[in-house]
């Protein structure tokens, strides 16, 4: 029995399905989850001391590879000097300085603590700036565990195959409208009938939460046109693209301003920290400035904020050359592989996210999405997995790559790759 194997088994006895989020459970691909010990720049190191190449990078935060020195010791000297005040400290202003200087249309920033948060006040935020109660959402667009937004999401729900989760009351879920992602008309369809009660459209920026699936031209411009003609707001769920695709997100790449943005990820260097933001004049209806109330014990936390500011400021034009480099490197081995082991796919992008599917032709919704050759994951990601690549352990996420990804590890990445797209081509579909 492997080390992490006895550690799930523990696990399993005192965490429900073993895990702390359900996507690290491995139950889309099989087999046991990798309990890992360590991990610096590209490498990941198991409990048994196996290395990987990372290709999940935490899911998102870590663009600069793992345990950077100047984060760590940003982190350090945070620590040293207190863990949480519970007070106001001049890092969070210097935090929400650089998002602003980066993301054009943000004027305000308040931190929490994880991207669900973000996303949760900047809906509450929505509904009380307008006084109005319907959320309009995009099936297959994952904006946290947040109850309204949970009906029809992706990546851990989409893996398990449910439609939405037990525990979300008929109240939340009639106050939420799912729509199909990049489908304007349908949005135009939503605001003529319901146009008086719909308080936000949220939508990540670029989706990858379905696999990477870009907006159409025009959409994001469609849904800005739309809200303001009809008096809602535009969330732009930056939480995975920002800071990431560019150094201003996806709005560094399109230029279509959101009202309010969520982030969280990157900007959080790898603690729990995260933010929504936007216009000024809506983010002055929260508390204590505006009515909308909006808190948190350990928002803001100075070890965190270290982290993710420390993570900014070494995000320079380099780093992002880095990644788009090498999110097209990846794209042309995985492509390449799986073209000279036959098997039918497509890549998309978005940005520097990057994922496989499964069909001859690109995916632009979640339908498409879940109607690909999914069953060819698995086996897949295992070969990959026994040969030190660790990918995302499910065929819709993307991969995250950081910028320490090197000739060496795009070697390993390389040696790797035509086993498992051997692997894909032998997978046979479920009798159904
Ligand atoms: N929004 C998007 C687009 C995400 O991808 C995620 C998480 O993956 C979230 C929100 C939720 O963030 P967190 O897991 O920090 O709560």
């Amino acid at each position: 029995m492997t080390r992490s194997a006895e550690l799930f088994a523990r696990a399993e006895a005192i965490v429900p399905g073993g895990v702390n989020s359900p996507v690290r459970a491995f139950r889309s691909v099989g087999g046991t989850p990798r309990f890992m010990r360590e991990a610096s720049g590209a490498w990941l190191t198991d409990a048994d001391g196996n290395r990987y190449v990372d290709l999940v990078s935490s899911w998102g935060p870590m663009i600069l590879g793992h345990a950077h020195p100047a984060v760590v010791e940003a982190v350090r000297e945070a620590a040293t000097r207190g863990l949480s005040f519970g007070t106001p400290t001049e890092g969070e202003i210097d935090l929400a300085e650089e998002i602003v200087r980066r993301v054009e249309p943000v004027e305000q920033v308040r931190l929490v603590n994880s991207g669900t948060e973000a996303t949760m006040s900047a809906i509450r935020l929505a509904r009380g700036f307008t006084g109005r109660s319907v959320v309009v959402k995009f099936a297959g667009c994952y904006h946290g565990h947040v109850d309204a937004l949970l009906a029809e999401a992706g990546s851990g729900v989409a893996t398990f195959g449910l439609p939405s989760t037990p525990g979300v009351t008929g109240a939340q879920a009639t106050d939420t409208i799912v729509l199909p992602y990049n489908d304007l008309d349908a949005v135009a369809a939503a605001f003529a009938e319901r146009g008086q009660d719909i308080a936000c459209v949220i939508t990540e920026a670029a989706a990858g939460n379905m696999g990477a699936v870009a907006p159409d031209d025009g959409f994001n411009a469609g849904l800005k046109r739309l809200c303001a003609a009809h008096g809602a707001l535009l969330i732009m769920d930056e939480v995975m693209t920002g800071f990431r695709v560019s150094s201003a997100g996806w709005f560094g790449l399109e230029g279509v301003a959101g009202d309010l943005y969520c982030f969280g990820k990157v900007m959080s260097g790898g603690l729990p920290a995260a933010a929504f933001g936007g216009r000024a004049d809506i983010m002055g209806h929260l508390a204590p400035a505006g009515p909308v109330y909006q808190a948190g014990t350990l928002a803001g936390n100075p070890v965190a904020v270290a982290a993710g500011l420390t993570t900014l400021r070494h995000a320079t034009e380099d780093v992002y050359t880095a990644l788009d480099t090498g999110a097209d490197r990846l794209h042309a081995l995985i492509h390449e592989a799986l073209d000279q082991a036959g098997v039918v796919h497509t890549m998309q992008r978005a940005g520097s996210l990057v994922s496989v599917r499964f069909a001859d032709e690109p995916g632009r919704n979640y339908d498409d999405m879940k109607a690909a050759e999914t069953w060819r994951f698995p086996p897949f990601f295992h070969a990959l997995l026994d040969r030190g690549v660790y990918f995302p352990p499910s065929v819709f996420e993307a991969c995250f790559i950081s910028a320490a990804l090197d000739d060496e590890t795009f070697g390993v990445i390389a040696d790797a790759l035509p086993h498992a797209a051997r692997a894909a081509a032998a997978a046979e579909a479920p009798s159904s």
